[in-house]
């Protein structure tokens, strides 16, 4: 059984709508796979139909943006009710203050020369829900200014680039708690990829996991083999679910192809049988695993 848990489409920052990112999937050989899109359960509806047609296993999660100690970390939650009033309004807020930083970034960018309107921004961005900093990138690509994506992060739109901008998210234990209220479970995305492992060290991996935490992304191709191993240690030390998974964004991130990491099927049965006890103790309903 091949399991991918972390995907996105064109709804966030991938590139392919629900319906075309679930058939790359079977194509690709998945029998599992999670659609996470940044901040929003937007594509849901659409994958899980697909999904049923072709009989592909779908998980439906969402990548959530938070802040620990003004780093960014990325929250990966799985089978959450959204219908939960809290969790709902927690990533509103989470896309409020992406379209809040749109503005900044584009007049630093107009500071150093670069000129790139909302509008460029908006006719890349097209459907999506979850702006963010690869939408602006690609405007800069089309401009020419850039080459990919990774450029336009490297030397503007990352930390330390001549444009970037500060998020404002979610708070990462409050996220952790309401992802529990809304009976689902939460798992740490690529927690030692691009600057995240400053704040996330093995004593905070101790506290999140008396905090609620299920699991730990562990397998993504950010982490090198060196720290995959360790991470895994950590993870067995504190029986936390273990995951490996591509993050896909269709042709929107290189070197990400559906399958590229994986997850073993005895963590995925892990994570199901934990996210069926969190709904039960929130009473909420889970979102039925299957298309
Ligand atoms: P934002 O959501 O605006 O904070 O932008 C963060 C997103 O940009 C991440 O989820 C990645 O998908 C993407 N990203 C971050 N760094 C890079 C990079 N160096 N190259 C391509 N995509 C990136
Ligand atoms: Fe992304
Ligand atoms: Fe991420
Ligand atoms: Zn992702």
């Amino acid at each position: 059984m091949r399991i991918d848990l972390h995907s996105h489409t064109n709804l966030s920052d991938g590139t392919q709508s629900p319906t075309e990112l679930v058939h790359a999937a079977e194509k690709a050989g998945l029998d599992v796979l999670a659609i996470t899109d940044h901040d929003t359960f937007a594509g849901w509806d659409e994958a899980a139909r697909a999904a049923h047609e072709i009989g592909l296993t779908l998980v439906r999660g969402v990548e959530i943006s938070t802040i620990l100690h003004g780093h960014g970390v990325h929250l990966l939650a799985y089978l959450p009710d959204p219908g939960h009033d809290g969790i709902r309004a927690g990533l509103e807020a989470v896309l409020r203050a992406r379209n809040n930083r749109l503005p900044k970034i584009l007049a630093r960018l107009a500071e150093v020369g670069v000129r790139i309107s909302a509008a460029d921004v908006a006719r890349i961005a097209g459907e999506t829900v979850a702006l963010g900093r690869p939408h602006v990138a690609d405007a800069m690509v089309a401009a020419g200014v850039v080459s990919h994506r990774g450029e336009a992060f490297g030397r503007y739109l990352g930390p330390g680039g001549k444009a970037f901008v500060p998020r404002t998210a979610a708070d990462l234990w409050e996220m952790v708690a309401l992802v529990e209220q809304a009976g689902g479970v939460s798992v740490l995305a690529h927690p030692w990829g691009r600057g995240a492992e400053q704040v996330l060290d093995e004593a905070t991996f101790v506290r999140l996991k008396e905090h609620g935490l299920t699991g730990v992304e562990v397998d993504h191709q950010d982490h090198t083999s060196r720290e995959r191993a360790e991470l895994r240690a950590i993870a067995a030390d504190l029986d936390l679910v273990v995951t490996g998974s591509s993050d896909h964004h269709g042709a929107g991130k290189i070197g990400h192809e559906l399958g590229c990491n994986t997850t073993d099927p005895g963590q995925y049965a892990r994570l199901i049988a934990a996210a069926e006890s969190a709904a039960r103790r929130a009473g909420r309903a889970t979102p039925a695993v299957l298309g």
